[in-house]
């Protein structure tokens, strides 16, 4: 007997017909005599019409009001599964996350997990329900209602199947497993039997949509067996998340992220002295924007370029501090570009394989493909591209570093 989470995703539980299906799932893990806790998303577009709705009357929604909002959603979703399951004949109680103890900060729709009470589940579980449970949202302190970020059931289930020592945390969703990259793009993209932690957190930063990033990190912090599968197939067995690196199957690259999230601002003729990057950066971070990558050009004629991208939502916050520096340092102009994207390989093997950044690069120099930033990790290589050349980047990237074909047969 095995104590399991199952997360299933808003298309999982999109209409009446799927809840059905979702309660048929559970039924045969408990006949299998497993322990089952369930965590459900709101049904698919639910939320984003709720938020849709706060905006029709806020430009800016109140945050405390948004989160009482949007986390009906979920608790909608909780109360027709436990229907569901009961109408199977099963014994099931549902739970929204205050009803547990989901305990957050008070940082409304961004909310962290703090703390969970697991007792109720314990007794629950113990007694033969199936313990069905409100993703993305908590309570704080206080008692208001808390949302943990969109996607934030992912990290619901994590996070209960970390509290409960759960033997695996299973993420359902409308794709079967994590694949080398979007098949939308690549249709020759393959499902990943395993990715290690560290790829699978690089996937989630660099783009990847499959888990919610916070998820991946406390999946590593606190050790959960985390696998992602379909809930549209009745076979399958996902893509495991793993803690070791198999080195006899490890492919070089395990997969392929892009985003187009990102803008890129470059600030032209900079004083080329010590303290620059400090007194450029300086003001964009006091307000608030996040910088992902950033580049120096080598000094000519005593002046430098200076680039980094930020948040596309950020462009035009960041331009007007650009504007100000330029003016407090003397430097010659200020550009912005939003038809940026970011592509980046990532894999473990990296580590221990030479020459894989000349690849990359050389396959990109092949269609033609002008690289104008790069940044890399030990276990990831990014580079910044004109956006309409992304998805020509990405396919021939698969090719070049052959992943359509299985490691095994390699
Ligand atoms: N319903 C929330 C959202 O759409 C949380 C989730 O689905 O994970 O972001
Ligand atoms: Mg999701």
């Amino acid at each position: 007997m095995a104590l399991i989470v199952q997360k299933y995703g808003g298309t999982s539980v999109g209409s009446i017909e799927r809840i059905r299906n979702v309660a048929e799932r559970v039924a045969k893990f408990k006949a299998l005599g497993h322990q089952v806790v369930v965590v459900v998303s709101a049904m698919s577009g639910e939320t984003n019409r709720l938020i849709a709705l706060a905006k029709d009357i806020q430009k800016v929604p109140d945050p405390r009001e948004l989160d009482v909002l949007v986390s009906t959603g979920e608790q909608v979703t909780i109360a027709l599964l436990a229907m569901a399951l009961k109408d199977l004949g099963l014994r099931a109680r549902s739970y929204t996350g205050g009803q547990v103890r989901i305990l957050t900060d008070d940082a409304h729709t961004k909310a962290r997990i703090l703390s969970i009470d697991e007792e109720n589940l314990r007794r629950d579980l113990d007694s033969g329900h199936v313990v069905v449970v409100a993703g993305f949202q908590g309570v704080d302190a206080a008692g208001n209602i808390t949302t943990l970020g969109r996607g934030g059931s992912d990290t619901t289930g994590v996070a209960l199947a970390a509290a409960l020592k759960a033997d695996e945390c299973q993420i359902y969703t409308d794709v079967d497993g994590v694949y080398t990259t979007d098949p939308r793009i690549v249709p020759e993209a393959r499902r990943l039997k395993t990715i290690t932690f560290e790829e699978m957190l690089e996937m989630a930063s660099l783009g990847s949509k499959v888990l919610q990033i916070r998820s991946v990190e406390f999946a590593g912090k606190y050790k959960v067996k985390l696998r992602v599968l379909s809930s549209f197939e009745d076979e399958g067995e996902g893509t495991l998340i793993t803690f070791e690196e198999d080195s006899m199957e490890q492919p070089v690259i395990s997969g392929i992220a892009f985003n187009r999230d990102e803008a890129k601002l470059t600030i032209v003729g900079v004083p080329d002295k010590p303290g620059i990057a400090a007194h450029i950066l300086g003001p964009v971070a006091e307000a608030n924007i996040d910088v992902d990558m950033i580049v120096q050009n080598v000094g000519v004629d005593g002046t430098t370029d200076f680039s980094f991208t930020v948040n596309r939502n950020e462009l035009k916050k960041a331009l007007d501090v650009l504007n100000m520096v330029k003016t407090a340092i003397g430097a010659r102009e200020v550009l912005g570009d939003d038809k940026i994207a970011k592509v980046s390989i990532v894999g473990v093997g990296m580590r221990s394989h030479a020459g894989i950044a000349s690849k990359m690069f050389k396959a990109l120099a092949e269609e033609n493909i002008n690289i104008q930033m790069i940044s890399t990790s030990e276990i990831k290589i990014s580079v910044v591209l004109d956006d309409k050349y992304m998805e020509l980047a990405v396919r021939a990237l698969h090719q070049a570093f052959e992943l359509d074909k299985s490691p095994e047969s390699a």
